[in-house]
């Protein structure tokens, strides 16, 4: 099973990653994740993350799509399925998921959309800011990222509509609670 977690920055997808690994044992790749460790690594990468992640744009689709295609094929584990966070981002990436999968004889399963209204979104991010410490975890980048995530991110929700990948999950409530559906739903489809 290969899943893309999908929805706002906010919306709890690592959250909810962190579950779905462990129910159905899934290699995690969160893109933010990997990209804050190559900052703190100070790698050339990182040098350059750090530019566009304190500002909170997505950086150029070359470098991410480089960066996952290298770590598949560098990962054996990332075969047993693999649960993909914060990526795609852009039409662009969604297409050459599509490549970097169908390459390696596999296929990506379905995609689950977390959906949460925007003043939560808001409302999370600046509590998590208080701990989390990330340079784009404040009030005007939050915004930024919101931006950004309305004009580049969307429109894939039409995309995994029309090939019938896309499973909306209502994003608020417990977090035991949005988990159940989204087991309900990956446990309803052919995936
Ligand atoms: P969130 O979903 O809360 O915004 P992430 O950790 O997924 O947090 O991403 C943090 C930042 O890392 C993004 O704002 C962007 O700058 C960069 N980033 C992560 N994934 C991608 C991607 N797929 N394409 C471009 N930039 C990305």
């Amino acid at each position: 099973m290969n899943i893309v977690i999908f929805g706002a920055p906010g919306s709890g997808k690592g959250t909810q990653s962190e579950k779905l690994i462990e129910k159905y044992g899934l290699y995690h790749i969160s893109t933010g994740d990997l990209l804050r460790k190559e900052i703190k690594a100070g790698s050339e990468l990182g040098k350059i993350a750090d530019g566009y992640i304190s500002k909170g744009q997505l950086l150029p689709d070359s470098l991410i799509i480089d960066m996952l295609a290298k770590l598949l094929d560098t990962t054996p584990e990332t075969r047993q399925g693999v649960i993909f966070d914060g990526f795609p981002r852009t039409i662009p990436q969604a297409e050459a998921l599509e490549a970097l999968l169908r390459d390696r004889g596999l296929e990506l399963s379905a995609v689950v959309g977390l959906e949460v209204d925007e003043p939560e979104l808001i409302d999370r991010l600046l509590k998590r800011g208080q701990v989390s410490g990330r340079s784009d975890d404040n009030l005007e980048t939050i915004k930024k990222r919101l931006d950004v995530y309305h004009s580049q991110t969307t429109p894939l929700k039409e995309f995994y509509i029309a090939n019938g990948k896309y499973k909306a999950i209502h994003g608020m409530g417990s977090v035991d609670s949005i988990f159940e559906s989204i087991t309900r739903a990956l446990d309803g489809c052919a995936c």
